[in-house]
């Protein structure tokens, strides 16, 4: 293998697969990491993990989790891109997994938040009623920088292999929705707007 085929993410996969689905996407999406991600990637990197502020300035509790404003730019252009949206238009996950191997590549942590949006719109779209469908479905979906983000809060401190064991969060009835309590251990994306929990009615 070439070193150039080694460092395109898209080549590569091309030398490994033969064809690939939505190729001219990949390659837009490789050149952009190229000509302007790779640079915004580094300076997020330079600024650390995101801050915390616990409190507003008149003492109330807000737990605002503050990034450095690069990276949003990141991250909408590849919820833009399709790395959600395309999924459900081409009812395959082939492009939405093609475009997160590329995002790898370039960067690792950015693929978190598009692997649980993912797996927040995939259950949403298979499970939900159609309210709540209808309701939350189109957000996560939306191709602009308005676009919803989700996230999958399982995981509790007995363990997240087998989550029949390790739930106890509750979930209780109460007119059209659930209240939970319980407590949650890992919860990537925790800023979305919208997440999958597991409870135990
Ligand atoms: C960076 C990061 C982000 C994460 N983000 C999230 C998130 O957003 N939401 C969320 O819900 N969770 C999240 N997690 C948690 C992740 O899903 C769990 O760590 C994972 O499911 C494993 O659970 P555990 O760590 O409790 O290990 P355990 O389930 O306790 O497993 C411990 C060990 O035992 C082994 N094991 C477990 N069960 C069996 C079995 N039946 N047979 C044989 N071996 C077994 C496992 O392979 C493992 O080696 C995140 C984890 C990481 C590292």
């Amino acid at each position: 293998m070439s070193w150039e085929e080694l460092c395109s993410p898209v080549s590569f996969l091309k030398q490994k697969l033969g064809t690939v689905a939505c190729e001219q996407t990949l390659r837009a999406y490789e050149s952009y990491w190229e000509r302007e991600g790779k640079a915004i990637s580094e300076i997020v990197d330079r600024a650390g993990t995101p801050w915390l502020r616990m409190f507003d300035r008149f003492g109330r509790r807000i737990d605002e989790i503050l990034f450095p404003p690069e990276y949003w730019t990141l991250l909408r252009h590849g919820y833009q891109t399709g790395i959600v949206w395309r999924a459900f238009e081409e009812q395959s996950l082939i492009s939405s997994y093609l475009l997160g191997y590329v995002t790898s590549f370039y960067d690792p942590g950015l693929y978190c938040p598009y692997t649980v949006s993912l797996s927040t719109a995939v259950p949403l779209e298979k499970y939900g009623t159609e309210s709540v469908k209808a309701r939350f479905l189109p957000e996560l979906l939306k191709r602009d920088e308005t676009v919803w983000q989700g996230a999958t809060w399982m995981t509790e401190a007995k363990g997240g292999s087998d989550l029949g064991a390790a739930v106890e969060t509750i979930a209780r009835p109460s007119g059209d929705h659930w209240l939970l309590t319980g407590e949650k251990y890992f919860a990537s994306n925790a800023g979305a707007d919208l997440a999958v929990v597991a409870a135990r009615p």
